[in-house]
């Protein structure tokens, strides 16, 4: 390594030249695939005068800590209960993971083991593996919801926590959270409610007359939901969300850290050293964009996925899998060959989300129209192109 001192102007403009040849930007409308979208641009304000706090010690930014109160209260509010409490974490993984360990510590039963639907994000196998939980994956019925059968079939004495997704991370479906949530209250067992996507889509959804199952804490067997600023929310990257449905789910699940500046607090956070900037942003977006902004984002992006829905449909080759899209997330399939239709669409600049059985686009804040059309243009001609070289997958 050498260790040059050098002005921050070189500096910046070697930064430059490497992200240059390397990152793609949200404003090129190529990123299809991502459920980020550029942070609503009072961020960069906010994050000059307070890039500094630090929420792991929260006695010293009493202030932000405040902010973040409040922010949780808002989401808690959007989410049919101001009283959760909560954290603005790193993201939805953060998010589940505090989920699951209150879980199996509320309920500790021999070998612990989740249920989780076939849908379920990385973050549940990553929790499993860190507290060595057993998995149970649930099959998903041909809606692509959870099987509630072979849920309620699964649970044994080792199950302390059943998982249900409300936007799910391929097909932004949403799980029958009510009838989980029956269950739960049945057997006795925790219900997390994995909205990282869905949080700040669905309640919005709901405002303006859409059909949405009751997903949140309206659902008396929900105890906790992961919802992300950082996703629809706009808020800053990375700012995920987590609630908890009242304190008492989190009272001896703290961790004591004693020795802090601020003086002694409890933390239930997997991070220590946390962004207290993402917390003031967060609550800065929520309240600048209000319930109005945010149902105008979510109904544009709304109008575009079925947008694109109309123009995917009539190209030969394609099959739209979720018709009529619940959230702004669209997947298509294909009886030619998937993988080499992902790589032509690579090649002309599209990142979008790849899954075994489909491709999805997620029609974030950041696309606009024009880029929906470009892209089903670009499909079009790679299907003339495909078709005519007559790569038939075999089936
Ligand atoms: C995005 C997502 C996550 C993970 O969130 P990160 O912020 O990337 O850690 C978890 N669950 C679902 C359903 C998601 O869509």
């Amino acid at each position: 390594m050498e260790i040059e001192g050098l002005s921050e102007k070189e500096v910046f403009n070697q930064i430059l030249e490497t992200l240059k040849q390397g990152d793609m930007s949200y404003d090129s409308g190529q990123i299809l695939g991502s459920m980020c979208t550029k942070p609503l641009a009072l961020s960069i304000k906010l994050y000059q005068r307070f890039f500094d706090r630090n929420l792991g010690d929260p006695g010293l930014w009493r202030g932000t800590w405040k902010l973040e109160r409040e922010a949780i209260r808002i989401l808690g509010s959007l989410l049919h209960n101001p009283r959760a409490k909560g954290y603005i974490v790193t993201g939805g993984t953060e998010a589940n993971l505090m989920a699951m360990r209150i879980a199996r510590n509320s309920h500790f039963n021999g070998h612990p083991e989740i249920i989780v639907p076939m849908s379920a994000h990385a973050s549940f196998d990553k929790a499993a593996d860190l507290m060595r939980l057993n998995i149970v994956k649930i099959p998903l019925t041909s809606e692509y919801m959870v099987d509630v059968e072979a849920v309620e079939e699964a649970i044994s004495k080792n199950t302390v926590a059943i998982v249900g997704i409300a936007g799910t991370t391929s097909l932004g479906v949403v799980d029958p959270i009510d009838k989980l949530s029956k269950i739960a209250l049945d057997r006795g067992i925790y219900l997390h409610v994995d909205a990282a996507f869905g949080g700040l889509v669905l309640p919005f959804l709901a405002k303006m007359d859409y059909d949405v199952p009751q997903f949140d804490f309206e659902l008396e067997g929900v105890q906790s939901i992961t919802a992300d600023p950082h996703k629809m929310g706009l808020g800053p990257i990375p700012s995920g969300g987590i609630l908890f449905r009242n304190k008492e789910i989190l009272k001896k699940r703290h961790y004591e850290i004693p020795y802090l500046a601020g003086g002694n607090i409890r933390q239930a956070t997997i991070v220590g050293t946390r962004s207290g900037y993402a917390a003031i942003a967060t609550w800065a977006i929520f309240k600048c964009l209000g319930q109005k902004g945010y149902m105008q984002i979510v109904e544009k992006c709304m109008k575009l996925t079925n947008l694109l829905k109309d123009f995917l449909k009539p190209i030969e080759g394609i099959r739209v899998i979720n018709d009529p899209p619940q959230m702004n997330i669209l997947g298509f399939t294909s009886e030619y060959h998937l993988r080499a239709i992902e790589k032509r669409l690579r090649k002309r600049g599209w990142a979008l989300g790849a899954f075994p059985e489909l491709l999805r686009v997620v029609v974030m804040p950041h696309i606009k129209e024009d880029h929906i059309k470009k892209f089903a243009n670009d499909l079009e001609e790679i299907m003339q192109e495909i078709r005519m070289s007559s790569k038939k997958r075999k089936v």
